[in-house]
């Protein structure tokens, strides 16, 4: 069975040998922990440390980030990118001071009312600063513990980091977990790289999922979400004498084989009709037979369909076919949906 329950100590063990020396794993506290972790959200570890530094320099405490000008926090952070993270942290160390004297929180629910504190932060601060037995999952995480436990979810999909995140619950060792979350941190960094994970040098290669099945550059799985495209389709209801003009889509692509009212698709509603009718041979409707908007995964159709009564020549992959026969025949989805309003 793998991993082996006992991997969080030989995971412990390497990041006693090998974990890094990063500043703010000195002297830690609350307040440097949020700090930290605030800046390494999308910034690289080497670009933080010069901030870091000059960060508790100017501001050595919640209350003097609470008390600083807007103008100055945002110069403190000037270089680092997605300003937004500077308010947030300015606005929950001014609760903290309003709200707890200065003393950034231990609890659960008071950390978590405060701005900019997601579950990754919360876990974060609760595990490294107070010790609490609390996952701190983030991309870096993601990935090791979907290649350690062969996970094949994509790893984008809220249940996925839900499933890693209880995994992470059931195995965080109660007396050492923000060791445990920094090993894992460093881990991801170091060695379950993103693109070529070092796995000869790692703690974990006999407990690892995905190399055991080889599968270590395949997962984690990432399904990118694509933008879909929205198209305008201007589609002809041709009817003669009780018959209806369909067309057989082609052998492969979107809906292959699928019949369809002949259809053109535009940039706009008035550039799809101009298209059909010049195809057909069409004289200009004189209006709207049918509107739909179908949803596919990757596409939108925004129909209007248009009526006809007259002889058509079959062009090729056509049929005329009557109303009770277009039930029988598969037709494209929302094809059968227009179908099913002809009298
Ligand atoms: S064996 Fe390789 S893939 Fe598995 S956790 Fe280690 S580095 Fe990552």
């Amino acid at each position: 069975m793998w991993p082996r329950p006992d991997w969080p100590t030989r995971l412990l063990a390497w990041f006693a040998r090998e974990g890094r020396e990063l500043p703010w794993r000195e002297n830690r506290s609350a307040y440097t922990t949020w700090v930290s972790e605030v800046m390494l959200q999308q910034t690289r570890v080497e670009a933080v440390r010069p901030y870091y530094a000059a960060w508790l320099h100017r501001f050595p405490t919640p209350a003097a980030v609470a008390a600083a000008d807007e103008s100055d926090i945002l110069h403190a952070w000037q270089g680092l990118g997605y300003y937004r993270r500077a308010q947030h942290l300015q606005r929950a160390m001014q609760e903290v001071v309003a709200r707890y004297d200065g003393c950034i929180p231990s609890s659960r629910e008071a950390l978590a009312a405060l701005p900019g504190v997601g579950p990754y932060m919360l876990g974060a601060i609760r595990s490294l600063a107070f010790g609490a037995p609390e996952p701190a999952v983030d991309g870096n995480v993601l990935r090791v513990f979907a290649r350690l436990y062969g996970i094949e979810d994509d790893v984008l999909q809220p249940a996925t980091r839900r499933r890693v995140t209880a995994l992470a619950q059931e195995v965080i060792p109660h007396d050492a977990p923000g060791a445990f979350n920094e090993a894992l941190m460093d881990l991801g960094a170091l060695i379950c790289t993103p693109r070529t994970p070092h796995c000869a040098d790692c703690p974990l290669q006999v407990d690892c999922g995905a190399r055991r099945s080889g599968r270590e550059t395949v997962l984690p799985v990432r399904k990118k979400k694509t933008k879909q495209v929205t198209e305008r389709v201007a589609v002809a209801v041709i009817a003669h004498a009780g018959r209806y003009l369909l067309h057989r889509r082609s052998e492969t692509g979107m809906l292959a084989k699928m019949w369809e009212f002949p259809a053109v698709t535009g940039r706009t509603h008035a550039a799809a009709l101009a298209g059909l009718c010049a195809a057909r041979g069409l004289t200009t409707p004189h209006g709207v037979y049918w509107r739909h908007r179908h949803v596919f995964t990757h596409r939108i159709w925004e129909m209007r369909a248009y009526r006809w009564e007259m002889e058509a020549a079959l062009q090729e992959d056509e049929c005329w076919y009557t109303r009770d026969e277009l039930l029988t025949i598969p037709l494209a989805g929302p094809h059968a949906k227009l179908a099913a309003t002809l009298a």
